[in-house]
C-alpha cells in the first residue's frame, strides 16, 4: 500500500458493517463509519457498537431528504411503508457527496453478495451503484472476491486477498469472523427502522392519505400513545405518564392540548390535518378524553392547556 486509505463505512450497527470496518482496519486503512438517521430510525444501536468495536461513530442526519422519499419513493415499498431501495439508494448518494468533498478514497457497505434476493443481487447491486454516483467505488469486504475488481484495488489501495467470498443468506461465515474478531456483543440483524413496523406503517398510511404533505412533527406525534385519525383531525391519546409529558413536548402552536381536572385520564392532543372550527377540535378531544378517563365525576372538568409563552 503506498499511502494509508481513507474510507467512508456505511454502519447501520449490523454485524456485516461492523465486521466491514473491522476488516479494513485490520489492514490499516483509516476507517470512518457513519450512521444516516431521521425521523424513522435513530443510531442509538450503531453507537454502542461502534463504542464497542472502539470506533467513533460520524452521525448525519438526513431527515429532510428521508421524509421525501418516504412519502414518495421510485422503487416501490417493503411490506411496511419501508422504501428501503430508494433509502439505500440515498444513503450511497449523500455518503458518495461526502467522499468527494471530504477526500475518502472510497465508500464500504456490509452488503452480502445474494443475502436478500431481491435487493442484493449481483444487478440490483451494479444497479444502485451506478445510480449513486459511486461506479466501481463501493467496497464490500465480505463479498468482495465474488464481484468485480474496484477501483481502488486497480489504485493499490486496497488488495482482493484481504477480504471475502461470502454469498448467500447463511450467517455461519458471519458469525465465526464475529468469533475471530472477538466480537462479544453480537449485534441482532433486526434493524431500528420503525418504517418496517406494522403498527406504525398503518398510522403513517393513514396519515398520509389524509395529509399528503405531512412534516416530521406529524410523524413525531404518531410514534407514540393511541393514534386515532377522525373527521378532520389528528387525535393522540397518552396512556402514561410519560406520554402525557412527550406530547406537551411534541405540541406545536394551533394543537389543543386537553386534560382532565381533578379526575383520572389521560392528557390528549389534538392537530388539524384539514381546515375546521375550533368548536369541532374541542368536542373531538374531550370525547376521547372521556372515554379513556376513570371515574368521570357528572360534571367533568377538563382544561385546556395554554400554549407555553417561552415557545
Ligand atoms: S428498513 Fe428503513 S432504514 Fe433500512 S433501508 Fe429500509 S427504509 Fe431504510
Amino acid at each position: 500500500m503506498t499511502k494509508k486509505a481513507k474510507a467512508l463505512v456505511l454502519f447501520s450497527g449490523g454485524l456485516d458493517s461492523m465486521l466491514s470496518a473491522l476488516i479494513l482496519k485490520e489492514r490499516g486503512v483509516k476507517v470512518t463509519p457513519m450512521c444516516f438517521f431521521s425521523h424513522f430510525f435513530k443510531c442509538d444501536k450503531a453507537h454502542l457498537f461502534a463504542k464497542d468495536a472502539g470506533f467513533k461513530l460520524r452521525k448525519e442526519d438526513f431527515s429532510k431528504e428521508h421524509l421525501k422519499i418516504v412519502k414518495n419513493p421510485c422503487f416501490g415499498r417493503g411490506s411496511g411503508m419501508n422504501p428501503c431501495i430508494d433509502c439505500h439508494l440515498l444513503m450511497l448518494k449523500k455518503a458518495g457527496q461526502i467522499m468527494r468533498k471530504e477526500e475518502y478514497d472510497f465508500v464500504v457497505t456490509g452488503e452480502v453478495l445474494g443475502q436478500r434476493p431481491f435487493s442484493q443481487n449481483r444487478r440490483a447491486l451494479e444497479l444502485i451503484e451506478k445510480r449513486a454516483g459511486l461506479k466501481g467505488m463501493i467496497v464490500r469486504p465480505l463479498s468482495l472476491r465474488v464481484l468485480p475488481e474496484t477501483i481502488p484495488e486497480k489504485k493499490g489501495l486496497i488488495q482482493r486477498e484481504w477480504f471475502y467470498d461470502i454469498k448467500g443468506r447463511s450467517r455461519k461465515p458471519q458469525l465465526a469472523l464475529a468469533r475471530r474478531f472477538k466480537i462479544k456483543n453480537i449485534p441482532t440483524p433486526a434493524g431500528g427502522c420503525i418504517l418496517t413496523d406494522p403498527v406504525f406503517s398503518q398510522r403513517l398510511k393513514e396519515l398520509f392519505e389524509l395529509k399528503k404533505n405531512f412534516n416530521g412533527s406529524d410523524v413525531e406525534l404518531i410514534k407514540s400513545g393511541r393514534v386515532f385519525f377522525k373527521n378532520n383531525f389528528l387525535i393522540v391519546v397518552a396512556r402514561n405518564e410519560s406520554e402525557c409529558k412527550e406530547l406537551l413536548k411534541k405540541r406545536k402552536r394551533g394543537d389543543l392540548v386537553l386534560e382532565p381536572h381533578s379526575f383520572p385520564g389521560p392528557t390528549v392532543l389534538v392537530r388539524r390535518i384539514k381546515k375546521s372550527p375550533r368548536s369541532e377540535m374541542i368536542d373531538c378531544g374531550i370525547k376521547l378524553l372521556l372515554d379513556y378517563a376513570k371515574n368521570v365525576p357528572e360534571d367533568p372538568v377538563i382544561e385546556i392547556l395554554p400554549f407555553p409563552k417561552s415557545c
